[in-house]
């Protein structure tokens, strides 16, 4: 077998057993890397050297006989992260130059645990987008059929997933990000609950909503990944101080008398026929496994995304102000004076999808218009909230197909944000109620293209989820598939 093929646990074993090292595991991955990324493009950058000197003491660490589940094992994480002295540009040209003097928490604990890092991962623009055509560092191409988008915002993180590049990665996802593009390039992919993994570090987006999350080849990788970095930090207020179960052992419950709710909203005319069919596949399959299956409602899902682009973008053009060309970045060398200085740094630096996302959101705070649309977004996301907990009175987890349709054209939606939008429509209310959801392998379409199926938990209860689709990956080959390339 291939180094590049394996997975978490896979490589943990020859690296305990020292049959391999963390310097030829990295080395291997490495050389993938370069073979593929002219196909696929899913790195800004690529840390070699660091790479080749953390796996080396890696080694040293395994021959001392300390080999926890991520020593020395090759990762790669999307360029939101901050990363000390390596260049962090969060898919921005006005972050063209900016090296971070200090590390994300998510990403010092993954460190910490002996993980090696690969390089950094292409992304949307400051995480806006489904389907990295918005990065400043060129798109990213789906493994799969590289003619199409491998969705967004971390693109680049589900790509070097399916491609190979990387063992398992690290994405954010604050409307979808993580979720859909796992479920547009075959991999599993987890959005934590808002509070579980620390944000600190992570360059903010929507602060209400972001959250980090692992991309991997499969679930029980996914379990390991999550332990790693989930977890109360002083650092980030938001965090919540409650206990990080070991979800890898936490797998194998199985499914028997699960209680898994259909939101009707959730299955809709309109849903592509692959998806369909693979929403009801999956369903019979659990039903096999003994779950059982409860018809439920979230009338107010019509509202989500509407909300979402009120509270996304109010939220965004907050955060985003801080890049003006003087403390952070790109400083536009044609200015006159100060405010000159700052309108042109940031006209030059943020690319067109950025500027309408401010736009959007300095107008919905604007007085005259807050009450109308800032604060009514925040009633509304009240009300998806309720949805949400009294579902979760009658059922423990709820199925849902990740996205509309499989991973659509390059240039297809690039040219109308409103369809790009929509296609968030069944992650971005997970986001907005809070709570924890995932992605895994379901299925494909009928041209060969990776169809996700997501899986919604209570709050906090990212073990039943992980349960639940550990169950299906065990009852299942989808995962087991790859991309040829
Ligand atoms: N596609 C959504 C947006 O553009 C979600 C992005 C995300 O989760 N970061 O805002």
């Amino acid at each position: 077998m291939n180094i590049f093929d394996m997975n978490i646990q896979e490589l943990h074993m020859l690296l305990k057993k020292k049959q391999l090292s963390s310097v030829e595991a990295t080395t291997a991955m490495l050389e993938r890397i370069e073979s593929i990324e002219p196909q696929i493009g899913s790195f800004i950058t690529v840390t070699h050297e660091q790479a080749l000197t953390a796996a080396a003491a890696a080694d040293r660490q395994i021959a001392a006989g300390e080999c926890h589940r991520l020593t020395g094992i090759p990762l790669a994480i999307k360029d939101i992260f901050l990363t000390e002295g390596i260049l962090t540009t969060c898919g921005s040209r006005i972050l063209d130059n900016f090296i971070p003097p200090y590390s994300a928490t998510s990403w010092e604990k993954l460190r910490d645990s002996g993980a090696v890092l690969l390089g950094k991962l292409n992304q949307d623009e400051f995480a806006m987008g489904s389907s990295n055509e918005s990065s400043a560092y060129g798109i990213t191409r789906n493994p799969w059929d590289t003619s199409r988008i491998p969705g967004g915002s971390s693109g680049g993180s589900a790509a070097a997933v399916a491609a190979r590049q990387a063992i398992a990665t690290l994405g954010t996802d604050t409307g979808g990000s993580i979720r859909q593009p796992a479920s547009h390039c075959g991999c599993v992919g987890l959005k934590p609950t808002y509070g579980r993994v620390s944000r600190y570090g992570v360059i903010a987006y929507a602060s209400s909503l972001d959250q980090v999350g692992p991309l991997t080849r499969d679930v029980t990788d996914c379990a390991i990944m999550l332990e790693a970095i989930a977890g109360y930090d002083p650092k980030d207020s938001t965090s919540v101080d409650t206990p990080v179960p070991d979800y890898a052992a936490a797998l194998a419950g199985g499914v028997k008398g699960l209680k898994i709710g259909l939101p009707k909203e959730y299955f809709i005319a309109g849903l592509d026929p692959d998806v369909q069919k693979t929403m009801q596949a999956a369903i019979e399959t659990y039903r096999r496994l003994g779950a059982e299956f409860v018809d439920i409602s979230l009338p107010h899902t019509d509202y989500a995304v509407a909300t979402y682009y009120l509270i996304a973008t109010a939220e965004a053009s907050s955060n985003l102000a801080r890049y003006e060309g003087v403390r952070f970045g790109h400083r536009s060398d044609k200015a006159e004076g100060l405010i000159d200085m700052m309108t042109r740094s940031r006209s030059e630096g943020f690319g067109s999808e950025v500027k309408r996302r401010i736009m959007l959101g300095t107008y919905a705070l604007s007085s005259g218009y807050y009450d109308a649309y800032y604060v009514k977004a925040q009633k509304v996301r009240t009300l998806i909230m309720n949805d949400f907990m009294a579902a979760f009175a009658n059922v423990d987890v709820m199925l849902t197909p990740v996205a509309p349709t499989p991973a659509f054209k390059i240039g297809e939606k690039i040219n109308d944000p409103l369809q790009m939008y929509l296609s968030d429509i069944f992650t971005i209310p997970v986001n907005l109620a809070g709570t924890c959801a995932m992605s895994l392998p379901a299925g494909f379409s009928a041209d060969g293209l990776p169809i996700g199926l997501q899986l919604i938990g209570k709050p906090f209860s990212e073990e039943a989820i992980l349960q639940a689709a550990y169950a299906f990956e065990q009852a299942t080959e989808w995962h087991k598939r790859k991309a040829v390339i």
